[in-house]
């Protein structure tokens, strides 16, 4: 327990990759650093410790990654294309409508690379991604990993997360729970000086000579939601921590800092219409339900309302969990066959589908567990029997962008649209989890918050979920993490200097 009296270079306001690679950094510096963690000692860890551990960085051949990966995993098991700077740029442009912030997000892609090799140096384990979009090579032993994807920290993020309490541990950076962080206190030369905590000794004032802001987006907050997001979303499942409630988003933006980004959007994804209200860490990201480019997805009302097949599921699914919260409660089932049922991701084991050997058997399996939500098992099986009918000849490949599409529906699949024909059927059935919030404060390249004329606010930091202006619409799987960690060093580090030279 560190004396509460003492004056810290850095305080750090969360316990997640993005606080922990901040924490990380000063500490580096040689900053006295000191970790706030709202959450309990079981529950810490943020929504990092619920996270398929995936970082989106650049790399130009498996070279790169097998440099990071180390004696983790075995290179001669996968095969990958390149994935480069200007891919990764694309990527980010593409996804969120050419929104994205330049300098922010060639920072974050420029500093890919070299922060995933700076945690692994650190003592972060990697290991290939084969989960999210990873496609097994017919005849051959090796998988063709998602571009973009295809690195994770091993042992997703129950690991990473326990790695980077024991790396800070050892560090000495002392972590104080069940600290919920307040106000932040300034001088009068306007620089911060302390936080306000709530903690297990009443409240208190901190003192300190730079602040790192990691403390989430707003999106276990209904109140938030609501205001910002929108009525629908009062009541959505959150697939992550229930301790992200946006708290220090408003506390920065009290101070002057500027918002940032699309406080109207969020990353939120199809999970079972089964999963619990708030993410579990039994479970941590085993609810989601993202093989539906291979499926097609049917609401209540028995109508298709989405192209299945626009994309790879790692550039749609942050985007997907908003068109099934416009469907009829917010519920509706993704239906494959025999032909599709072996490319579903090995998570839809944690689910109970209903499976049938006729589509009419389909049907009423649906409606004994789902009729009394509506569901209307006649305008299901001629939306199956039209979809059927519509979808064109040609070559299925699960690896490529087939263009394999249906004709004359509304909407169309645009690529694998394969008939549902091959008994045995089956539906799961899938709502709608919220992960993140995309609106938050601006910061600038050195990942100092900034004010509205973009003049840093002397010794205040962010980064991670709670800074806006990356993502608008949608995201690239795997850019959350890579965000926090990148925009964590350079906070880490900057914030260190900032106090050195307060210091001296
Ligand atoms: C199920 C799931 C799977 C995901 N998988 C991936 C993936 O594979 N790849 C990827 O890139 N992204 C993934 N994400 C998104 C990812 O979680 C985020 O992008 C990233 O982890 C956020 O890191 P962070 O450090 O900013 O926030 P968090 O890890 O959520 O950390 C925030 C911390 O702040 C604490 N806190 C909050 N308020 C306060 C306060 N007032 N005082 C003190 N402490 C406070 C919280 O308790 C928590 O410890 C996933 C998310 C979920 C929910």
């Amino acid at each position: 327990m560190p004396h509460t009296d003492e004056v810290f270079d850095v305080i750090v306001v969360g316990a997640g990759n993005a606080a922990f690679t901040a924490a990380l950094a000063a500490r580096a510096e040689g900053a006295r650093v000191v970790v706030l963690e709202k959450a309990s000692h079981k529950l810490r860890g943020g929504n990092t410790r619920f996270t398929g551990g995936v970082f989106r960085c650049v790399y130009n051949s498996l070279e790169d990654l097998i440099a990071v990966v180390r004696d983790n995993d075995d290179p001669s098991t996968v095969a990958l294309d390149p994935y480069t700077r200007e891919d990764y740029l694309q990527d980010l442009a593409r996804v969120t409508g050419g929104r994205t912030d330049p300098a922010l997000s060639q920072t974050l892609v420029d500093r890919s690379y070299d922060t995933v090799r700076w945690m692994a140096d650190l003592g972060v384990a990697w290991e290939f991604s084969r989960a999210v979009g990873a496609v097994t090579i017919a005849g051959a032993a090796k998988v063709k990993l998602s571009r973009g994807g295809a690195l994770r920290a091993k042992g997703e993020g129950v690991l990473l997360s326990s790695t980077l309490f024991r790396l800070a541990d050892a560090a000495d950076i002392p972590v104080l729970y069940e600290t919920q962080a307040g106000r932040i206190v300034t001088g009068p030369d306007g620089r911060v000086s302390g936080l306000e905590v709530r903690g297990p000794e009443g409240i208190r004032t901190l003192a300190c000579r730079a602040l790192v802001l990691a403390s989430g987006g707003f999106q276990a907050s209904p109140d938030m939601r609501t205001a910002y997001l929108g009525p629908t979303w009062s009541l959505v499942k959150v697939r992550g921590t229930r301790f992200n409630t946006g708290e220090m988003i408003r506390q920065a933006l009290d101070l002057g800092a500027q918002s940032y980004g699309e406080w109207a959007g969020c990353h939120a994804t199809p999970i079972d219409a089964d999963a619990p209200s708030y993410g579990e860490l039994r479970l941590t990201d085993k609810t989601n339900r993202l093989s539906y480019p291979f499926s097609v997805m049917i609401n209540l009302d028995g109508e298709r309302f989405v192209d299945e097949g626009e994309d790879f599921n790692l550039y749609t699914y942050a985007k997907m969990g908003r068109e099934i919260l416009r469907q009829p409660r917010a519920t509706i089932f993704q239906v494959f066959d025999r032909t599709t049922t072996p490319l579903l991701e090995t998570r839809y084991n944690t689910g109970t589908p209903v499976v049938a050997d006729s589509l009419a058997d389909l049907a009423d399996g649906i409606e004994q567990r789902y009729g009394a939500l509506g569901f209307r098992k006649t305008a299901f099986l001629a939306t199956l029997e039209a979809y059927n009918a519509a979808v064109q000849d040609g070559a299925f490949d699960p690896d490529v962008l087939d263009g394999k599409h249906s004709l004359g529906l509304r909407p169309d699949k645009t690529n694998w649209a394969t008939r549902i024909e091959t008994p045995p059927f089956c539906a799961y059935a899938v709502s709608l989890g919220i992960t993140f919030t995309f609106g938050g404060i601006r910061i600038n390249t050195d990942a100092a918050v900034v004010d509205q004329l973009e003049r840093p606010i002397p010794g205040l930091f962010a980064t991670g979920e709670m800074t806006g202006g990356f993502f608008y619409h949608n995201y690239p799987g795997g850019a959350g993490l890579m965000r926090g960690a990148v925009f964590g060093r350079l906070a880490g580090t900057h914030a260190a200097r900032f106090a050195r030279e307060r210091r001296d």
